[in-house]
């Protein structure tokens, strides 16, 4: 066993990722100590419970080659927790404490979702746009099931939903590492409920969800009414709320505008406190820009943020995007971020994005007349035949990804059409692009025409969730 007394190893680790994997790179990588080697294993020493959990999960694959290539030797690496934890940070993994408990009681530990150590108050910008949801997710996080009960969030794509819940998720576990916390998304509910009926363990699912302090459960409006998991989630619901248990919710529609939501189901979200986020406003937008910018361990002066900011309007994932950009640009040459290399990758940003607007309805509309064979007045009308109803809803959920206009907005252009059919339309064509070969090849082929430079994929966040933004 040899201690990894190599003075310059961490900084060698260091400056290796940030080279060959800058995209995964936070400036609380600066807390990692490598620790001793023994056995051909590298060790890397991480305090923060919810850091080391990420790593291990996320980053593993990373490390190990930096390790490799720094070294020179065929080396392992494994994160491990300190020892002596830093005082004021989690002691226990409070997520395997509660997989701990879940097993005393014989029970198989959930599945969750992991946390992102990035998603925490601490990172989070308040703005006119988000400052009611935040004052009130902290109230939620400080004391759970005794103010808003339950909480429901809902907002557009990248407005910043995930991350507060998350945020509250990792207040609750810092403050008491005891909290039963299950954070899961909606479509992971389903599928475990799914899986519990096919396993004969329904009531070993009940057990579980119903046994948490806290249920958190990200984009909601996945919950679909020909499913069986509806009515689950209802009885969840209603278990752990008569026991005074908290329930945090975010989607991307208000509960009256979630399209297949059951009435009771509504009324049981509006009976809490339901809060919209908005889109940032160039302050905010600037302060977002800084403040990721500092995570990925960037200098950005406020002239570029600004600068930044005023480029890039819409949600905040398109902001990190750029900012990705401007990383990548500055790594791959060398050369310092500074305002011509932002602007060199914001026109990039620009030419590229989908969501930039440089497409019209028109057009949209045009290549799928010509593509499916079909006319403009029926596509445009009021006709329900099968025959042109997915046509139809290609071009919603085309219009939605290729130009900035609303839910509503394409619904008024498609025949008068309300929002809840748009994004119906939106997830069916999602949901068969992933399913049907042919329809997907035909989806490519119309936005090569269009040309579009990035067709959707389906790997990473749903696209559906994506493009079933709201406003
Ligand atoms: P949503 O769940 O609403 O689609 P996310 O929470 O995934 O959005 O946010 C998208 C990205 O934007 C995340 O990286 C998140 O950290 C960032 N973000 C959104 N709003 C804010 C904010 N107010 N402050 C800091 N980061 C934000
Ligand atoms: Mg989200």
């Amino acid at each position: 066993m040899s201690k990894s007394t190599e003075p310059n190893l961490k900084f060698a680790l260091s400056a290796y990722l940030k080279r060959h994997h800058a995209e995964i790179c936070r400036h609380w990588f600066d807390d990692i100590e490598p620790g001793e080697v023994a056995g051909g294993v590298l060790k890397l020493v991480v305090h923060d419970q919810i850091q080391l959990r990420y790593l291990q999960r996320s980053c593993s694959e990373q490390f190990t080659e930096a390790a490799q290539s720094v070294t020179g030797r065929l080396l392992a690496i494994q994160f491990v927790g300190s020892e002596d934890q830093v005082p004021g940070k989690v002691r226990e993994a409070p997520l395997l404490d509660s997989v701990a408990r879940a097993q005393e009681a014989t029970l198989p530990p959930i599945e969750q979702t992991l946390l992102s150590p990035d998603y925490t108050f601490e990172s989070f910008v308040v703005g006119p746009c988000n400052r009611l949801a935040h004052a009130a997710a902290l109230a939620v996080g400080d004391r759970p099931g005794r103010t808003y009960n339950p909480f429901f969030v809902h907002g557009g794509l990248g407005l910043g939903k995930t991350h507060l819940l998350q945020a509250i998720c990792q207040r609750l576990l810092r403050q008491r590492a005891s909290t039963s916390l299950c954070y899961i998304s909606c479509a992971s509910f389903a599928d475990h409920f799914h899986d519990a009926v096919r396993a004969g363990t329904v009531t070993e699912f009940r057990g579980r969800f119903r046994s948490v302090d806290v249920l958190v459960v990200d984009d909601i409006h996945f919950l679909s009414k020909r499913d069986q998991s509806q009515e689950e989630f209802f009885h969840t619901f209603n278990a752990l709320y008569q026991a005074g248990k908290q329930l945090v919710l975010s989607s991307d529609a208000a509960p009256s505008e979630i399209p297949d939501l059951e009435n009771r189901l509504v009324s049981r979200f509006n009976s809490g406190l339901v809060v919209r986020m908005e889109r940032p406003c160039f302050e905010t937008r600037v302060n977002i820009v800084r403040t990721k910018a500092n995570l990925h361990g960037m200098s950005m002066d406020d002239a570029l943020a600004s600068f930044i900011a005023t480029r890039v309007e819409g949600n905040v994932r398109e902001l990190e995007g750029a900012l990705m950009k401007i990383r990548l640009l500055s790594s791959s040459t060398g050369r310092p971020v500074a305002m011509d290399l932002v602007r060199e990758s914001l026109r990039d940003h620009v030419v590229t994005g989908v969501s930039e607007g440089q497409h019209t309805i028109q057009d949209i509309t045009e290549a799928v007349v010509q593509f499916f064979g079909v006319r403009l007045t029926d596509l445009l009308g009021k006709r329900r035949h099968k025959s042109i109803a997915l046509p139809r809803q290609v071009s919603m959920y085309l219009a939605r990804r290729l130009t900035r206009l609303s839910l509503e907005e394409i619904g008024g252009y498609f025949g008068g059409r309300d929002h809840s059919t748009v994004l119906h339309a939106i997830r069916t064509v999602e949901f068969k692009r992933t399913a049907d070969a042919h329809l997907s090849g035909g989806i490519a082929l119309i936005e090569r025409g269009l040309g579009v430079d990035e067709p959707a994929t389906t790997a990473g966040d749903a696209p559906a969730q994506q493009l079933g933004r709201v406003g």
